[in-house]
């Protein structure tokens, strides 16, 4: 039972991602097994089962229930860490033709993103990223205050700049992960929602099977897409992955005519066009640091993420606290595990954040005064001491992959991590290299990089 009710008359508090339909019965035997049905793990399925791979993804909840469905739905190049720029151009290349490869609709469109600069730090910040970004063609340029004003007509603000990216784009995210695992099941992929994978089995130091909750699947290849469920998952299996979750708040309006059309992000507030003629509306650069037993432990490794974000972060102890210092951190394959005990992480939105955000767009955009506030809710972002996600084989666990700790930003990036993966699986030529984005970064002394 995921559904917190209504916070406000009328206004629902969870999301609803497009329904996906489980398979019957549970295969004995696959050449892969994805854990997770969010963006990653759906968009690995498909990129397996596009080159004819044999796999099965077990999702404990419903598709896309978790962050790939709370999530803004901006699939932005600009801004990202260096590690990830060519990932996310490969991903606005493979969002391009999605639609028509899974047979459905992502809500992809191409329509622009442009992050606005309301001080002299911001502009150096953008200019100084446009520089290192170079190398790898951008499209994102900077524009002047007065290039500001033309591309967002009806601002009451002026702003000193922005940087805008043209080719960048948004999707669906109640649409995307659905239609991108139904795709992968027209092309053979197993598809199991309400399947929980409570961990692995080994034969002789490697992977063997997967104990999900219905009973073994016999492998020798797992991918973890678990989002914000990965730490948990390899800690029973001795694996230590840093990982925190930041709680993001988000609403949706009803239909409003007259906005500019590329997404916009300024001080204290962001939008997106919804397919509807929605928005979908968050305060930028506000989200809530939860704190947990977690963030004790791996506090020293967060020290730079923290140093870097702080004015960005709230932090709160809450009702996670006790809930999490209550789950168990190591349990037998043969009872049931965490992953059946919570379904699907559903935290409830902050009104006090997404208040402040729609009073702030009513004051840049008038053409927002009057829209309705239809849902709200909340998503737990995953997040990695260096905000940069996993992408890769667990050295000590042959047969054993990471697809995780998106940080953020993983909805836009996700086909193309998806595809990534695939590649690395399978030992093709892979899309981008992925040797920065490998999971012993966090313990063989590699320079702790924070763009
Ligand atoms: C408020 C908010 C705003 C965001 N805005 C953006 C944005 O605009 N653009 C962008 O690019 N990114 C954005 N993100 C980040 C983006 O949503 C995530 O990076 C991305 O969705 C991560 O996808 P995922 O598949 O790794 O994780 P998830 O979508 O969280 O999926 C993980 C899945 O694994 C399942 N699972 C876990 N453990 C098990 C198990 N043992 N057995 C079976 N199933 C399991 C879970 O049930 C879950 O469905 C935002 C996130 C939030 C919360």
């Amino acid at each position: 039972m995921i559904d917190h009710g209504s916070i406000r008359s009328g206004v629902s508090t969870t999301p609803r991602p497009d329904p996906v339909d489980s398979d019957r019965g549970l295969p004995d035997r696959a050449a892969v097994v994805v854990i997770g049905g969010g963006i990653i793990g759906s968009s690995t399925a498909l990129a397996l089962a596009d080159k004819g791979i044999d796999v099965v993804l077990c999702e404990k909840g419903a598709i896309g229930a978790e962050q790939s469905s709370r999530n803004w739905g901006w699939c932005r190049t600009q801004g990202r860490d260096p590690r990830e720029i060519q990932l996310s151009l490969e991903a606005n290349r493979i969002w391009r033709g999605l639609n028509a490869k899974v047979q459905g609709e992502t809500g992809f469109r191409a329509e622009g993103v442009v992050y606005l600069c309301s001080t002299e730090s911001e502009l150096a910040y953008y200019e100084a990223w446009l520089e290192k970004a170079r190398i790898y063609q951008v499209d994102a340029r900077m524009l002047s205050s007065e290039e500001v004003a033309k591309l967002l007509p009806g601002a009451t603000c002026r702003w000193l700049g922005g940087i805008y990216s043209p080719s960048a784009g948004r999707a669906e995210p109640q649409k995307a992960a659905p239609a991108i695992a139904n795709g992968a099941r027209h092309l053979g992929a197993t598809i199991l929602t309400g399947c929980a994978v409570r961990g692995l089995e080994k034969t002789a130091g490697r992977v063997s099977a997967v104990v999900t909750e219905t009973g073994r699947i016999a492998t020798d290849t797992v991918v973890l897409a678990g989002g914000a469920w990965s730490r948990l998952f390899c800690g029973n299996h001795g694996i230590d992955l840093p990982q925190l979750k930041v709680r993001g708040s988000v609403m949706r309006t009803s239909a409003v005519d007259g906005v500019p059309v590329p997404s916009v992000a300024g001080r204290g507030f962001a939008f997106r066009r919804r397919l509807d003629g929605g928005y979908t509306v968050a305060n930028r650069g506000w989200s809530v640091a939860e704190i947990v037993p977690d963030s004790f432990r791996l506090f020293f490794k967060y020290m730079p993420a923290l140093r870097a974000q702080w004015k960005d972060l709230g932090f709160r102890i809450g009702e996670r606290f006790l809930s999490e210092l209550r789950t168990p951190r190591h349990w037998s394959l043969d009872s049931p595990s965490p992953f059946e005990t919570e379904r699907t992480l559903d935290p409830r939105p902050d009104e006090h954040i997404l208040g402040a955000a729609k009073k702030r767009l009513e004051a840049v955009f008038p053409v927002f005064t009057g829209a309705k506030v239809l849902d709200q809710w909340a998503g737990l972002i995953d997040v990695t001491p260096d905000v940069v996600p996993v992408i890769g084989p667990v050295a000590a666990l042959p047969g054993f992959y990471l697809a995780t700790g998106f940080s953020g930003h993983g909805f836009g990036i996700g086909p193309a991590a998806g595809q990534l993966m695939a590649d690395i699986i399978t030992g093709g030529r892979p899309l981008i290299d992925p040797k920065p984005l490998r999971f012993e970064r966090f313990s063989d002394g590699s320079p702790f990089l924070i763009n």
